[in-house]
């Protein structure tokens, strides 16, 4: 079996599991091994009982106290309870349908008991705990459980069965040899893999991800460097001085740029008005104004003669910066196309034929720009909005057509300069370290699950108000077995709580063209509130916005809070965020204060860092919005320095050859 063998040749997978995996674009045994899990679940510490919360995952060291009882209800079924006592108080523990335990509860001494803690007639009670001897306990405490994004269809237990199949059958060739190897001191791939599917240890798990993080750099780094060695010239048929355009489009602003604004469009402007194609990163947080910036990179180089293009990850955010762009765009007669993955072949056909003639003078698009070759014969600049969520080999694919035009990344991912700098190789950076104007910082609060009416009154209040507010859940459904609310019966529950709101509701689930659908509507105000999972995470702006409340917060990486807690306070009013803590621990609490007093996301970023405990050290994936599938550049400085180095030390004939591998289509790995 081979890394690109189809995913259906696996002991076990047939049709039905493969649409699943299909819908997480796993499609072949390599994209299945590289579907690393997004944490490590590991036996937190014991509390005592005193501390216990409705709804948190706890474990609690006490003894049973009283004899265990069992009642059967009318339904057959039966209950078993037992009172379960620490020093600081106690507890009801039940089980449904497991009279059997009733002899072990009666032998137990001291035990760990692991469960959720739940409400009913009596108070407090622990539910359906998983029971543990302390010596027991403590070795689960060394081990990591990898935890997977699924989805419907797939369970743990049948995806590591399938992971362990392939580990098995699949050859994993390590196109490292052994020397450099031994030299970077790096494990094999095959170990790698084996490793962070089935982790033995923290320190074991550490060292597979260095070596897979290694692997990710080193094809970017290459990626990158090809990109820079594209030199050809652009024949410059644009006069010295294209400023036309762009200052329309400052003086119909309802704002005044920023000083930040300013330097780095003139950054811009420089390197269109230069010969040479521009490879330039403008990095800068969320809220920062950065689309402004394209826009007027865009309509000058439009002026210059050219066609540009906007390239963005999602297909709700094509829409609304094409909706923008055509605004801006109409008064200066730069005609605007639209091209997305949901539109008929019909109208993607004419879309690309008016680009292919030249009538279409920018074009903005999701990834479906990439896919299929669109005809731009005279593009001159590329815009990758977000481009943390795009490939470079893809980028590269856009790039080989025609003339190398002028390429613009936009990134919101706070990286410390240094790191950029060396993940960007000589790229040019422009930092817009301003924010626009009378932004009131968002006022933040962490509360417990307690303060929910309370935090739902709230919304209410804003809404009256005139404004709309984002609710955030972390999942659509309990396929992974945690605790996740779940979006559909949190939007039902929230309208029973408030039956007069219109609240909408937005999932990665549903199709592109619903999503849109949702999006405008609540763009246009025809929903107070919008229920989501993270999907609406990138850059969509909605100035009405006032107050997003984030459920399970602690759930989330402290970089994604920031992102989506920058989807309020663009306009300016007050705007709040809510951080609702789902589980009991003080950890989480204390990363998660750290936002209400962080408003930087460079210092967020790099406190979330420091504040990774074991389990999380993969950092609680940022939802699938990284270059980099288990590389993280800051966790990972280290071997990102050594994959440059050694990307810069390659002869030309490795060079070469690495290049070939590296932006091959299929996602094999790279031969050094
Ligand atoms: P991001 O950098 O996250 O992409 P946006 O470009 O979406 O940010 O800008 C966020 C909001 O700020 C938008 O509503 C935009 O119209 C507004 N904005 C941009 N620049 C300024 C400015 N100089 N003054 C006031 N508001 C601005
Ligand atoms: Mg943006």
């Amino acid at each position: 079996m081979r890394w690109n063998s189809p995913i259906t040749e696996l002991k076990g997978i047939g049709p039905k599991s493969a649409e699943a995996y299909h819908r997480l674009r796993i499609e072949t045994v390599g994209d299945l091994l590289s579907w690393f899990p997004k944490k490590y679940d590991t036996f937190e510490a014991e509390r005592p009982i005193a501390d216990a919360r409705e709804g948190r995952l706890v474990t609690l060291l006490g003894t049973f106290s009283g004899n265990p009882r069992v009642i059967t209800t009318g339904k057959g079924m039966t209950i078993l309870t037992c009172t379960f006592r620490d020093v600081s108080g106690t507890i009801a523990a039940k089980w449904f349908n497991a009279p059997f335990l009733r002899k072990q509860i009666s032998q137990a001494k001291y035990v760990l008991l692991r469960g959720k803690i739940s409400r009913d007639r009596g108070g407090l009670c622990i539910l359906q705990p998983e029971i543990y001897t302390p010596e027991r306990y403590r070795e689960m405490m060394k081990t990591l459980r990898p935890v997977y994004g699924l989805t419907a269809g797939l369970t743990k237990t049948s995806v590591a069965k399938a992971v362990a199949d392939a580990l098995r059958q699949c050859e994993i060739p390590d196109p490292m040899p052994v020397s450099m190897r031994k030299e970077l001191r790096l494990w094999s791939l095959k170990d790698a893999y084996e490793e962070v599917h089935f982790p033995k240890s923290e320190e074991t798990t550490k060292e597979a991800i260095r070596r897979l993080a290694f692997d990710e750099f080193f094809r970017f780094l290459v990626g990158i460097r090809s990109v820079k060695e594209q030199t050809e010239v652009i024949p410059n048929r644009h006069p010295a001085f294209m400023t036309e355009y762009a200052n329309r489009i400052v003086r119909s602003l309802s704002y005044a740029l920023t000083g930040a604004q300013e330097r780095c469009f003139q950054e811009i402007a420089e390197d269109l008005r230069g010969e040479s194609p521009m490879q330039r990163l403008l990095q800068g947080d969320v809220g920062s104004g950065k689309t402004v910036i394209a826009e007027m990179a865009l309509a000058t180089i439009a002026e210059a003669g050219y066609q540009g293009c906007l390239m963005v990850p999602t297909e709700v955010l094509a829409k609304q910066h094409f909706a923008e762009l055509c605004r801006r765009f109409e008064p200066l007669g730069i005609s605007v196309g639209l091209l997305t993955g949901s539109m008929t072949a019909a109208e993607k056909r004419t879309v690309r034929e008016a680009a292919e003639k030249g009538e279409i003078r920018v074009l903005v698009g999701t990834h479906a720009l990439f896919q299929q070759s669109v005809g731009l014969p005279e593009l001159g600049l590329v815009v990758v909005d977000e481009q943390h969520r795009f490939g470079v080999e893809q980028r590269r694919k856009l790039t080989d057509k025609g003339v190398t035009p002028h390429v613009l990344l936009m990134s919101a991912t706070p990286i410390p300069r240094t790191l950029a700098m060396m993940l960007y190789a000589d790229l040019d950076i422009s930092l817009l370290d301003e924010m626009p104007g009378e932004r009131l910082r968002i006022k933040t609060a962490v509360v417990d699950g307690g303060y929910r009416p309370k935090a739902w009154k709230f919304l209410e209040e804003h809404v009256r108000a005139g404004e709309q507010c984002y609710v955030i859940c972390p999942l659509i459904e309990e396929s992974d077995g945690l605790e996740a609310n779940n979006v559909s019966d949190y939007a039902e529950q929230l309208k029973e709580a408030l039956p007069d709101l219109r609240i909408g509701l937005l999932h990665g689930r549903m199709s592109a063209s619903s999503k849109n659908e949702v999006m405008e509507a609540y763009a246009a105000h025809d929903y107070d509130i919008l229920v989501s999972t993270t999907v609406i995470e990138v850059g969509i702006d909605v100035a009405n916005a006032t107050v997003i409340l984030i459920e399970d917060a602690e759930r989330f990486g402290l970089a994604t809070l920031h992102q989506l807690r920058g989807r309020v306070g663009r306009g300016n009013k007050q705007s709040y965020c809510i951080l609702v803590q789902g589980s009991d621990s003080d950890e989480a609490r204390e990363r998660l204060t750290v936002l209400q007093t962080a408003a930087d996301g460079f210092a967020i970023a790099e406190k979330d860092l420091q504040m990774r405990g074991p389990g999380d050290f993969f950092g609680i994936r940022q939802s699938g919005d990284n270059v980099f599938r288990i590389a993280d550049p800051i966790r990972d400085a280290e071997v990102l320095t050594l994959a440059k180095r050694t990307v810069d030390s390659l002869t030309k004939e490795q060079y070469a050859k690495a290049v070939k591998l590296c932006l091959a289509d299929n996602d094999t790995n790279v031969v050094y």
